[in-house]
């Protein structure tokens, strides 16, 4: 049976009264939470009816005795259209969501997966040396493990941030009052998107962070599992990053949602093992991210490998001299990954996650590299010439 609103909730702290409720009855479910502050309401409901409000699962929270603090009630919450329904401009909208956000998600991951995996199974225009079987082991793996810290942790996901951004009206696009939906939508995707173009950028600059992103790296092949192939740590730290973009731009939880779907999408059309015909890849890399020219960011060489660093539009590589057309060797004959590892110890998810801490081995190069550094400073250098 649900609790009738008390009187006055909707107005005032009406989520502090509704607390009050709950802790006289600590085994209490809560259905629904909306809002914070003003327009918070706690729904409770006692044992576990079938049907709570329109379209919604139930959640049940166990509150311990001495209460809860609501910003933690909230962030216990795991049912994602909840978290949408938070934010008081959504609330709407979310009510007509046919299903959560973490049901569209997951449909937006895969379906293009299995559709570019039929493709690269069809015609892959690289040939394969490695099975798929055992590079997908650990791809996978990493991503599913990273999905269930991101998850496990109240916030770090930048859609919850968004919600937060607009209950508090933090960031600029409510500073500058209110903007049309599109408009929200299309500013988080392009500001989201370069952001993650300089977030790209500081993993490979920053020798810490290169150690994590070279997880992504050491992938010997590519297809669209190198897509997810990325360190839950690096997954972490991104999505701390992204909130923060988020919470600074005051991004709308609709164009947040459309942003993720659009950069998982992306991240698994532009490492597909995939070749367009000339012209429609030169067409398409006007505005987006290729396959073939992401291929060049994953060369064996680091020239190539500090090239093409953007995810979804292509613009921030053209406009920051970071584009690359093609690699130099062409696309066959490329080699991809990360020069001085054995391909034993870039597959599995084990070695995978353990890998931030081994140290890159060296190559012939740096080997040449250091024996020219010891010559010069024992003298030895310049007496040939
Ligand atoms: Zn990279």
């Amino acid at each position: 049976m649900v609790f009738q609103d008390p009187p006055g909730l909707g107005q005032g702290d009406g989520a502090a009264a509704a607390l009050e409720e709950a802790r006289a009855e600590p085994a209490l479910e809560l259905a629904h939470v909306l809002g914070e502050r003003r327009l918070a309401q706690v729904h409770a409901l006692r044992g576990a009816p079938k049907a709570s409000g329109p379209r919604h699962r139930q959640e049940r929270l166990q509150l311990p005795h001495r209460g809860l603090h609501k910003l933690q009630l909230i962030g216990r919450i795991r049912t994602s259209d909840w978290r949408l329904c938070k934010a008081r401009r959504y609330r709407h909208e979310c009510m007509e969501m046919p299903g959560s956000e973490a049901i569209l998600r997951l449909a937006a991951f895969a379906i293009p997966f299995a559709l570019l995996a039929a493709v690269e199974a069809m015609t892959p225009p690289r040939r394969r040396i490695i099975g798929r079987r055992r590079r997908w082991v650990g791809n996978l793996g990493l991503i599913i493990v990273g999905t269930i810290i991101v998850r496990a942790i109240p916030f770090a996901s930048a859609v919850a941030m968004a919600g937060l951004a607009d209950n508090r009206g933090w960031g600029l696009l409510h500073a500058i009052g209110p903007v049309p939906v599109w408009m929200g939508i299309a500013a988080s995707i392009v500001v989201l998107d370069l952001a993650m173009y300089v977030q790209h950028v500081l993993f490979h600059a920053l020798p810490a962070l290169w150690r994590l992103h070279r997880v992504h790296h050491t992938d010997p092949e590519l297809d669209v599992t190198t897509g997810v192939r990325f360190h839950p740590i690096e997954i972490l730290l991104s999505a701390g990053f992204k909130g923060a973009v988020v919470g600074l731009l005051g991004a709308p939880v609709l164009g947040v949602i459309v942003f993720e779907i659009v950069l998982n999408a992306g991240s698994l059309w532009s490492h597909a093992n995939l070749r367009l015909p000339g012209m429609a890849d030169r067409l398409l890399r006007m505005v987006v991210v290729t396959p073939d020219m992401h291929r060049v960011h994953h060369s064996i060489d680091r020239v190539e490998t500090d090239s093409n660093f953007g995810f979804t539009l292509s613009w921030w590589d053209r406009l920051l001299g970071t584009y690359r057309a093609q690699p130099t060797m062409g696309h066959e004959a490329m080699v991809v990954g990360v020069a001085g590892f054995a391909v034993r110890d870039v597959l599995g998810l084990g070695r995978l996650l353990v890998q931030p801490m081994v140290r890159q081995p060296d190559t012939l190069s740096d080997l040449g590299a250091r024996h020219r550094s010891e010559e010069r400073s024992l003298g030895l250098t310049g007496r040939k010439s």
